[in-house]
């Protein structure tokens, strides 16, 4: 009898898992990419960077591979994953098993570096695996100002690396994986801009994307952000404009965000109509600056959270999660009301007043840069 019943149970527990997964295929989303936050433990010491800024609090973790597969039945409803987060992905011991899982689906796989870690071996290893994609981090274009910045990281290493990177490349004659300087572009180091042309070139990238520090955590920081630099934004549009143009005739894509600012924006730079974040402990996240993994309390009853500047005032930073997909699906997380909500802040499809949109939107949306392009 107990057989009998158990095997009555097993059946509906198997319809039922059938039945969840049909639902799952019905309402998945079709996603850009997915950001998978595979650790949150650095290598670096970046001087803006939240993992040095608040490393009295910070606990560094690594995704487990047991929870990264959770993720698999979803890769089907993208084309694409990047492992990046708030930390070195290298520094997760199954990087290369989870680009291998990613790869294995026929995704394109990708992450971003400080490149102090790529050894012979591990650049030998990311080729074999045809990782599609190698976003380098820079803050500069000499030694001298890079190190300053991006404490902890090498330029001198890291461009040797890179050009090991670009020989192992022609060896075997493949582009990938393709590499994409990532700048960030700061007051101390606009001038050494206009040199990562010819550095891309000696490295073989094809890209190269200038971005702006968006999460100021220093107040001294502040007028480290170009955008808030307004007496200069003709030379930094000028500038940039010419580093464009200079690019595309070398057959090189530069991308770039702000100078400036659009305070009127409504429209979030990140794809969170399209995209999504997992963060280290499987959190699903619309965007980085939403990471829970920054605002986390050591002490519960914590009264000293962590803030950031947003023209010139101090706000705590506040995690947004909508799910874990340690216990649900990554349909059910997306598919849930206050997700949609959320994201139909961002539509444009959507009409709605601009007071409407910013008295629904969350504060740390409507305290957020990247709202307003940069
Ligand atoms: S390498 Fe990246 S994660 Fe590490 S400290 Fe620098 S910016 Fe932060
Ligand atoms: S507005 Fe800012 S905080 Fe909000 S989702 Fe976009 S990037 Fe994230």
């Amino acid at each position: 009898m107990g057989g009998i019943l158990s095997g009555c149970g097993v059946l509906v527990l198997n319809m039922f898992k059938w039945l969840k997964r049909q639902l799952d295929k019905i309402g998945s989303p079709t996603l850009d990419w997915v950001q998978v936050e595979v650790t949150s433990h650095c290598n670096g010491a970046c001087i803006y960077c939240p993992h040095t800024l608040l490393r009295s609090r910070w606990t560094s973790k690594q995704m487990p591979i047991e929870l990264f597969r959770k993720l698999i039945p979803f890769l089907k409803y993208t084309d694409m994953v990047y492992l990046q987060g708030w930390g070195e992905p290298l520094l997760n011991n199954n990087i290369f098993e989870m680009i291998r899982i990613c790869k294995d689906q026929g995704k394109c796989v990708g992450f971003t570096t400080n490149g102090m870690l790529l050894t012979e071996d591990t650049i030998r290893t990311l080729t074999d695996l045809e990782l599609d994609i190698i976003g380098i981090s820079l803050a500069g274009a000499t030694a001298t100002t890079h190190n300053q910045i991006r404490k902890g990281t090498d330029f001198n290493k890291l461009v040797s690396n890179l050009e090991l990177l670009y020989k192992i490349k022609a060896e075997r004659k493949t582009n990938v994986p393709a590499v994409h300087l990532a700048y960030l572009m700061l007051r101390s180091n606009f001038h050494e801009l206009k040199e990562i042309l010819p550095l891309a070139k000696r490295v073989g990238a094809k890209q190269i994307v200038a971005s702006n520090m968006t999460l100021i955590l220093d107040p001294k920081l502040s007028a480290e952000a170009i955008f808030n630099d307004t007496k200069h934004m003709d030379y930094y549009n000028i500038t940039l404009k010419e580093i464009k143009d200079k690019a595309t005739s070398e057959n090189i894509i530069f991308d770039y965000h702000g100078p400036g600012l659009d305070d009127a924006s409504l429209r979030c730079r990140e794809n969170v109509l399209h995209a999504c974040v997992i963060n280290v402990e499987g959190k699903v996240v619309p965007c980085v600056l939403t990471d829970p993994v920054l605002c986390e309390n050591r002490e519960p009853d914590d009264r000293n959270p962590p803030c950031y500047i947003f023209k010139d005032q101090s706000f705590p930073i506040r995690g947004i999660s909508f799910g874990n997909i340690r216990n649900e699906s990554l349909t059910h997380i997306w598919n849930k009301k206050e997700y949609s909500r959320f994201r139909e802040l961002f539509n444009p499809k959507i009409t709605r007043s601009s007071e409407q949109i910013l008295s629904e939107m969350p504060q740390c949306c409507v305290k957020c840069y990247k709202r307003l392009g940069a």
